[in-house]
């Protein structure tokens, strides 16, 4: 049973630099895309977080959001002939503003699983801004539907498996509760890592701001230890052979380093598939 990873494009938000890579380019606007991941070709087709509920909302936070109709939900599900309703499970590699706002377009038996601590974490006050009051409540009303929530406890258990070839594992970054779904594809691992990894050419290839040698930088935008969003992102780099976070191109690693970049403009068009897809030298 082969799995393939589909790139959803959710539009685009225009932010800070700064709020990508720690100290970086204070006060320059970037745009950068927002990105789901539908899986299929497995027991039932699997969404990996679902974008931002519209771009009023972004302005809460001081961002830009171009979302148009093209970057709905239904619309990026309708080119893959799905539509919400299709979805057996919804994934979020944590409650961010960008990654759950649109939870409330999927019936209340397409299960949302999230690891338990992201939950707690979101309605904690800390962050509070990115955790915005309609996605919050209506996970919270998921709660009380037998089949619309399931909780992963994911620092006790390190990993559970949603449907054959693909798990969660704990982020350990970003987030208090972010976690990272892993894909087994025809050619070897794929790590969706959320927003542990903003920005492969900052962070990583050129990183910059850091002095030492294989240093990765963190992102301005983390809520525990510079160490370890650093160990964090090291562990990525050396366990999986495929990285897709949510607001850059999937990068190709080997041996710590990045050796490819998933060939697609950015911010789009975003149509490749893994493992159908064609790879460029970083
Ligand atoms: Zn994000």
């Amino acid at each position: 049973m082969a799995l393939t990873i589909h790139t959803l494009d959710f539009g685009d938000i225009e932010l800070e630099t700064s709020f990508l890579v720690l100290g970086h380019e204070c006060g320059r606007v970037r745009r950068v895309p927002v990105y789901g991941f539908l899986i299929l070709g497995g027991e039932y087709p699997v969404l990996v977080d679902t974008g931002y509920r519209d771009n009023a909302i972004m302005e809460t936070l001081g961002m830009r959001g171009h979302c148009y109709h093209e970057n709905t939900v239904e619309q990026q599900l309708a080119k893959h002939g799905l539509r919400p309703g299709d979805i057996r499970y919804i994934l979020h590699t944590h409650l961010h503003i960008d990654h759950a706002g649109n939870d409330d377009d999927f019936p209340m038996n397409t299960t949302v699983v999230i690891n338990r601590r992201e939950m707690e974490f979101s309605v904690s006050g800390i962050m509070y801004p990115q955790y915005p009051k309609p996605d919050i409540l209506h996970l919270v009303e998921r709660i009380y539907e037998p089949e619309a929530m399931r909780f992963l406890d994911l620092e006790i258990t390190q990993a559970e498996e949603i449907i054959p070839g693909v798990w969660c594992e704990p982020a350990g970054a970003h987030t208090e509760g972010s976690m990272n779904v892993i894909v087994e594809t025809a050619e070897g691992l794929a790590c969706i890592c959320g927003d542990v990894i903003y920005d492969f050419n900052d962070q990583i290839i050129n990183h910059v701001r850091v002095n030492n040698y294989m240093e990765p930088q963190v992102t301005g935008n983390h809520a525990g230890s510079k160490r370890s969003e650093k160990g964090q992102i090291k562990r990525l780099l050396n366990n999986y052979t495929f990285l897709l976070p949510i607001h850059d191109r999937g990068a190709k690693v080997a041996n710590g380093r990045v050796v490819g970049r998933l060939g697609m403009s950015c911010p789009g068009p975003i149509t490749e598939t893994l493992p159908d897809r064609h790879w460029f030298p970083a």
